[in-house]
């Protein structure tokens, strides 16, 4: 065992303190990250304050880590010493389902095993990345480009690849009509990517307050959704509607934006049940559709496209004194557009 800096949650009530964690010691086929940077995403703040259900404490979050690999297993093939890599939502599978067989381990039938609050195969709790080190599998770390700037890149690991999964899912590409709902974390990784790939971006959001950033990361049109006039403007025009949102919305209004077959997919979690008039389905033959993070693969995948492109996630980079106080700015929204934690304020 390795004892290392982290930053845990004590209670779902109290604020994150500075304290130690036991990493487990390095096995054959496991991999040592000395973690560069972690990304603070809204799941980090709903787990620890016990919002998605019971966890134990005292827990790190944490599951968007970049770092550089200090240590291998006598088994590890996949990666080196001195390899920049990542992890994101995930650590563990069954690796034995059909889900998981179909390279969609996300979707493992007995629940992949998350980053941080879940019980891996060893039977130990889960600690995530706001840590100085972490110890994983090595065919659950992707490498991380050289191309991407190293603080930039965590938030790639869940926003980006959230967001990836879908757009690649329902084919999107030149001449596709996406809609981006929201312009947050995952909302700007979303229109950056999408309009990489081709797609004609629109945002809807709120106000008007971010559309000069949403235009700069490829949007071509911004809508206020405050507006009423918006759907009336918009009605029937989308391909795709990637809503981000985790707040509850008029399902009903936002179905009626998309076209012939068209497909609302969410990515953002309200947790109370929302209602949907078929009828809305009906008309123009309309889908909706969920979509929860993405695979190894498509982890991988989104990195690569991502340095291909020269796109990156917006961050502010932050010590991790600073964490609570960024917890509080994120559930106020004043966050352009992703915390990251400077993993060398742990030590
Ligand atoms: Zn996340
Ligand atoms: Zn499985």
């Amino acid at each position: 065992m390795k004892t290392v800096n982290a930053y845990a949650a004590p209670s779902a009530t109290e604020p994150l303190i500075p304290t130690t964690i036991e990493r487990r010691d390095v096995g054959p086929r496991d991999v040592l990250i000395e973690i560069a940077y972690a990304g603070i995403c809204h799941s980090d703040i709903h787990t620890v304050r016990g919002e998605w259900g019971p966890v134990a404490y005292p827990l790190v979050v944490g599951h968007e880590i970049v770092g550089v690999v200090t240590d291998v297993g006598s088994e590890v093939t996949l990666h080196a010493v001195g390899d920049r890599v990542g992890v994101g939502c995930m650590v563990n599978s069954c690796r034995e389902c059909a889900n998981c067989l179909a390279g969609a381990e996300q979707y493992c039938l007995k629940g992949n095993i998350g980053t941080y609050a879940a019980t891996d195969l060893d039977g130990i709790i889960t600690q995530g990345g706001y840590s100085t080190h972490v110890v994983v599998v090595e065919d659950f770390v992707v490498k991380v480009p050289e191309a991407i700037p190293y603080e930039a890149a965590a938030p790639i690991l869940c926003a980006g690849v959230t967001t990836y999964s879908p757009l690649v899912h329902w084919k999107v590409g030149p001449g596709s009509r996406v809609a981006v709902v929201g312009l947050g974390g995952l909302g700007h990784m979303a229109v950056k990517i999408a309009h990489a790939m081709g797609a004609h971006v629109t945002v809807l959001s709120q106000t008007l307050s971010k559309a000069d950033d949403g235009r700069r990361f490829g949007a071509e049109a911004y809508f206020a959704t405050s507006d009423p006039e918006t759907f009336s403007t918009l009605a029937s025009s989308f391909d795709l509607i990637v809503n981000t949102v985790s707040a509850p919305i008029d399902l009903d209004a936002y179905l009626s934006l998309l076209a012939l077959d068209g497909t609302m997919v969410n990515v953002g979690a309200p947790p109370e049940a929302l209602p949907v008039h078929i009828f809305t389905l009906f008309g123009n033959r309309r889908s909706f559709a969920g979509s929860g993070i993405g695979s190894i693969a498509e982890t991988q995948a989104v990195l690569d496209f991502c340095a291909e492109h020269g796109i990156a996630p917006e961050v502010e980079v932050i010590d991790a004194s600073q964490i609570n106080e960024a917890y509080e700015r994120v559930l106020a929204s004043d966050v352009r557009y992703r915390f990251v934690i400077d993993s060398s304020t742990l030590s």
